[in-house]
């Protein structure tokens, strides 16, 4: 039998989600418990790039009450089709020129990764009198090829950041390296623990340490119970994509 490359049609990722998604929040909800909280104090986000917005509303009617898009251009496509019940964020990469494209559009930046971009995002959103809720992104693996703030910096970047006031951090979010071993996820995810912890610790005016968004579809259990109370999962929830982003 060949492999079947594409799952293009709409029903059968219906279907893939309907198994996936029981199991899923079985695992939150258990994590959550050895972690020390309820399964109502984790938020699944489910990660919706290059998922048809029919899929994505059958997750919403099956109770996902949270989306995240990677890009600009497709959330913007799909924005008019969303069903609305659902808190969209957005957790892809920002250019600063495409600020202005999103903001309003979305409940939470969760990448935003330097004083520039938030500078620009806190100008559009006083443009429109809003507040735009943002999480600060970490680069916790220090890679090159990664955006996100490194570590020892961080701190001081949302003091910096705290005194927009167009804008307002909520947390931290990471994507740490690709690991072979769990453990090795686990000792980023600790970093992030003991970050997300010093600087709440900090009570920097204007700020709230409310979320760490980390975890997705092969670590988020670990995830959680480091601390995580946003996991971010598309894979798992949805199946292979047929494309990549
Ligand atoms: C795609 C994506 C995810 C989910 O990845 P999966 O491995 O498919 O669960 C989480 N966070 C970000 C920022 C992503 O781009």
């Amino acid at each position: 039998m060949t492999e079947k490359l594409l799952i293009d049609d709409i029903a059968e990722r219906c279907k893939i989600f309907d198994e996936n998604y029981a199991e899923v929040t079985e695992r939150i909800a258990i994590a959550a418990k050895k972690s020390g909280r309820r399964a109502e104090d984790i938020h699944l986000l489910a990660a919706t790039k290059t998922i048809p917005v029919e899929v994505i509303n059958h997750a919403i009617k099956s109770g996902v009450t949270l989306i995240g898009e990677n890009r600009v251009q497709e959330l913007l496509s799909k924005l008019d089709y969303y069903d609305k019940s659902a808190t969209r964020h957005l957790i892809g990469h920002l250019q600063t020129n495409k600020v202005r494209q999103i903001v309003g559009k979305v409940s939470m930046i969760e990448s935003v990764d330097s004083v520039k971009l938030a500078t620009e995002i806190s100008r559009r959103s006083e443009e429109l009198g809003i507040v735009t809720d943002i999480l600060v992104e970490i680069n916790i693996g220090g890679e090159e090829s990664k955006s996100g703030i490194k570590p020892d910096e961080a701190e001081k970047i949302i003091t910096e950041i705290s005194s927009l006031s167009g804008v307002k951090v909520e947390g931290l979010m990471t994507i740490p390296p690709i690991c072979e071993k769990i453990e090795e996820n686990l000792r980023y995810f600790d970093q992030m623990r003991n970050l997300f912890v010093d600087i709440s610790a900090k009570k920097i005016d204007n700020v709230n340490m409310s979320y760490l968004s980390m975890g997705m579809s092969d670590d988020y259990e670990a995830a959680i119970l480091c601390g995580a109370n946003i996991v971010r999962v598309g894979t798992r929830l949805f199946g292979r994509r047929n494309y990549p982003v």
